[in-house]
């Protein structure tokens, strides 16, 4: 029988966010709550497949549909996530049509049965906050990134030591316990906002968001406790206790067209690199991906393909391209870099099962752009990491694996790319650096045996964290049990 309890979830709608939360909502039902996902109707279909497959197994999962006024805000029709938009400059028009769902999500509360217990929202999307106001319940954001980075990022918000620095100055990261050097440069957006035209505009955006933040009831974060067991007394400390790690979320999908399906329609019959991928070794194979948002320019794209090819491993390369990718393919064209490498590389256009193949046991290695959803899906995969940040907490995130972690080798990338400036940056990393870290992670030397060594142990920690008695079960039934007080103390009082 389901409890009385439920939870209304709302996502940002870019797969980066979408992922998780949809993940976590399937986890949240099979603990006997009921949930009810926001989402808008092109997503509905991108994710409604393994939404709708949990609802037939089952499940207490609902899907509340909102129109999106996109052509209204100046989107393309049709375009409902962020990875669809045509520009980053356009990510404005994009939040800004999303808060216009406030009103009519205001309308349908009324109807929602039983009566939500309590919001999980993306932080990023703060108008919710007022929505949980309204209707007096708990405002709990899900913060898509790792302990260690809200770690990071509210020491620096109270030490500023930022402030004073140049952009390639050094700075030791404030308050932790290990000595971690960065640059400002690296730093996410609310730390180093840029020089583009826009930088302001958006560093406003982001102090509001931070704002809000902070008002929440409390924060639930796709991690686990033996992975990030150096920070997480102290983040908890700061949170009141207020903050449960109930990750990793990917690993909640156990079976192949789960993994196959999520963020995306394709079946896996579909996918000839999994074919591919049975004929060759074990741990052979380098997965390079840098995530939904990030397309690399031409000559950054260039280099990857080289390094790549260069290293002499097999590959997989995802290959977005953006606004850019008639360059893209026309240097493919014209260099036959595809036949050049037939057999050993694998070139995938659009989207790439990603979980699905870091499950192969042919894979070896992920070079990521280490977006935290990307991280933990490589240590729940349980292999070394390449890592090429781009932008927001990327770059902490490589310090984590790199450093903390001992199961990452950095390409060497030097600073934040600031996507709504448009900014393609230059040349960053060059071909012999991704074959150089390429050669260094799939070394067979003891170096390399010792890095697969931590990796293994990192994944088999993740595994266990969200089964029964794990760390990540017992907390979320903490969460819940803290609502349902939460929600008795409001009937009774
Ligand atoms: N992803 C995928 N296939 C792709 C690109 C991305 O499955 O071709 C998934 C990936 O597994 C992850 C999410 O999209 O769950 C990307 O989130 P992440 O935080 O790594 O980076 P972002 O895309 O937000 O920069």
């Amino acid at each position: 029988m389901a409890s009385s309890l439920h939870f209304l979830i709302t996502p940002l709608m870019s797969p980066g966010h979408l992922i998780p939360m949809v993940d976590m909502a399937k986890l949240i039902a099979q603990h006997n709550v009921a949930v009810t996902i926001l989402i808008t109707p092109r997503n509905a279909e991108r994710y409604g497949t393994v939404l709708h497959r949990a609802i037939a197994s089952g499940l207490p999962v609902k899907i509340l549909q909102l129109e999106l006024p996109a052509s209204e805000y100046g989107l393309p029709d049709g375009c409902e996530s962020v990875d669809d938009l045509p520009t980053f400059n356009l990510t404005k028009n994009f939040f800004d049509a999303f808060a216009t769902l406030q009103k009519p999500l205001e309308d349908v509360f009324y109807l929602l049965k039983p009566r939500p217990s309590c919001i999980i929202s993306d932080k990023h999307v703060t108008w919710t906050e007022e929505v949980a106001k309204k209707f007096q319940i708990p405002w709990v954001i899900f913060d898509g990134m790792s302990c260690f980075t809200q770690l990071v990022t509210h020491n620096l918000c109270v030490s500023k030591i930022h402030e004073s620095l140049a952009d390639s100055d050094p700075l030791i990261l404030p308050g932790l316990p290990d000595t971690i050097y960065m640059t400002k440069s690296q730093l996410p957006g609310l730390f180093n906002p840029g020089n583009n035209a826009r930088a302001m505009e958006i560093l406003l955006e982001r102090e509001k968001i931070r704002a809000v933040e902070l008002g929440a009831y409390g924060t639930l974060i796709n991690s686990f406790d033996e992975m990030e067991k150096r920070y997480i007394d102290e983040f908890k400390k700061l949170k009141q206790g207020r903050v449960w790690f109930i990750g990793p979320f990917s690993n909640s999908n156990k079976n192949d067209l789960d993994r196959a399906q999520r963020g995306s329609k394709d079946s896996v019959s579909n996918h000839e690199y999994m074919k591919w991928l049975d004929s060759q070794h074990n741990r052979s194979v380098i997965y390079a991906c840098l995530g939904s948002l990030t397309w690399l320019t031409p000559l950054q794209f260039i280099e990857l393909a080289l390094g790549l090819e260069n290293s002499k491993f097999p590959f997989i390369l995802v290959v977005k391209g953006g606004t850019r990718i008639e360059e893209v393919e026309k240097w493919l064209d014209e260099t036959g870099f595809e036949s050049r490498v037939k057999g050993r590389g694998v070139l995938i256009r659009g989207w790439a099962s990603q979980v699905l193949i870091l499950s192969h046991p042919a894979v070896g290695a992920f070079l990521t752009h280490c977006g935290w959803n990307s991280t933990i899906e490589g240590v729940c995969a349980g292999v070394p990491l390449i890592t090429w940040p781009q932008f927001a907490d990327q770059f902490l995130n490589e310090r984590l694996v790199v450093q903390v972690l001992g199961t990452g080798v950095a390409v060497g990338a030097k600073r934040v790319i600031h996507l709504e400036g448009e900014d393609g940056g230059a040349m960053q990393v060059r071909r012999e650096d991704v074959c150089k870290a390429a050669k260094i992670v799939m070394d067979e030397g003891e170096e390399g045996e010792e890095r697969r060594e931590k990796a293994k142990c990192l994944k088999q920690m993740a595994e266990k964290a969200i089964e029964e008695g794990g760390s990540s079960q017992f907390n979320l039934n903490l969460f819940i049990e803290d609502i349902r007080l939460h929600t008795n103390k409001g009937l009774v009082g």
